[in-house]
């Protein structure tokens, strides 16, 4: 591996990794600047037997304590390459996934389509692995085609359509495959008017001012789209207000109705200025976290009698298991 890798780093803490300052350490760590570095380490990393993980920028991720006995493949990119084609009144563009999403909100000069992402941190890859997303829109709205690794017995490089990356909200095909892994994306985007677009982004920005402040993955649960049983409904009116008004209940109000805000366990504490964050206020481990989300889990549950999905991914020895190859 050594041989392999010469430019990889050895044991390295990953919670520098993740914008919740969480994780344990990893044998091996690479940082692809661009997608034949990590089709490459990629490549080694199945000659050699070891397992690999790719992640951008963290910012969606709970890191195991444990770490990772294999290889993290960091695939992010501070001044990435951006393609723009335009054609009518319409821009393409074409990007690696290692491009910070908050680059190409700032890129995108005079096209409208991705003004909900601002503020939003890490990589386009991950965006369109978790289908990011704010205000009613997503990255999936944007996507014309996805170039992705296929890793199976060996490596093939594909081109999804839209249509074939299963994105529903937060959800999409490489979200539930991880042996599918994002080289590049190619983006259509409206001409805009500039004053308006602008106007959006700061309208957008104002309102994750409230957003708490310190080490998160953002939201960590997903808004509840189903069915609420009825007696809970009449219970609780704004549930139903939230469903007319929204089509959805917020995961932030179950949380915060169960008296949860504040609630704290080690350095991992449910904020209590957004019930769906969880903050580390300084050294928390990813098993505080966990404990805090099963009491979520469990709590929301007897009161609502609804069960809350994660919308960040878990990386720990349990998850390991579907990298290795
Ligand atoms: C303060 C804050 C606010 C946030 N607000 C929002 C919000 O409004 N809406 C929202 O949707 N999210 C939000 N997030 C969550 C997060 O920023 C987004 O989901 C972001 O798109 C994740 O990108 P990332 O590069 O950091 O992903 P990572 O955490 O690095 O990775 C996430 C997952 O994607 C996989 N992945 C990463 N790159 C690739 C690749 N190239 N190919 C295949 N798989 C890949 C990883 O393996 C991992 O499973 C917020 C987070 C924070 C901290």
């Amino acid at each position: 591996m050594e041989k392999d890798f010469p430019k990889a780093e050895k044991d390295v803490a990953l919670n520098n990794y993740s914008t919740f300052r969480i994780g344990g350490k990893a044998r091996y760590l690479i940082k692809a600047s661009d997608k034949k570095e990590l089709e490459k380490a990629i490549e080694k990393s199945l000659e050699s037997k070891i397992p690999f993980y790719v992640l951008g920028g963290g910012s969606n991720t709970l890191i195991s304590d444990k770490g990772f006995d294999g290889l993290i493949i960091i695939f992010k990119k501070q001044k990435p390459d951006v393609f723009i084609e335009e054609k009518d009144d319409f821009g393409t563009i074409e990007t690696d996934a290692s491009t910070p999403l908050s680059f190409l909100v700032g890129h995108l000069d005079g096209f409208t389509g991705l003004e909900w992402a601002i503020g939003i941190p890490g990589t386009l890859g991950g965006a369109i692995n978790g289908n990011a997303g704010a205000f009613d829109e997503s990255i999936a709205d944007s996507i014309e085609s996805v170039e992705v690794l296929e890793i199976n017995k060996g490596i093939k490089k594909k081109e999804f359509k839209r249509k074939d990356c299963g994105f529903d909200y937060r959800r999409s095909i490489f979200k539930s495959n991880p042996r599918l892994v994002i080289l590049s994306a190619k983006l259509k985007f409206k001409k805009g008017d500039r004053d308006k677009i602008k106007e959006k982004i700061r309208e957008n920005l104002e309102k994750r001012r409230g957003h708490p402040k310190g080490f998160s993955l953002g939201s960590v649960f997903k808004n509840y789209y189903g069915e609420v049983d009825k007696a809970v409904v009449k219970r609780y009116p704004p549930v139903k207000n939230f469903q007319d008004k929204k089509g959805f209940v917020p995961a932030g109000f179950l949380i915060e109705e169960c008296g949860l805000k504040g609630a704290r366990i080690g350095d991992a504490e449910i904020s209590s200025q957004h019930a769906n964050f969880i903050v580390n206020l300084e050294k928390a481990k990813s098993e505080n976290v966990l404990k805090l989300m099963n009491l979520i889990k469990k709590e929301v549950k007897k009161k609502f009698l609804i069960d809350l999905e994660e919308e960040i991914q878990i990386f720990s020895p349990q998850t390991i298991d579907k990298y290795f190859i």
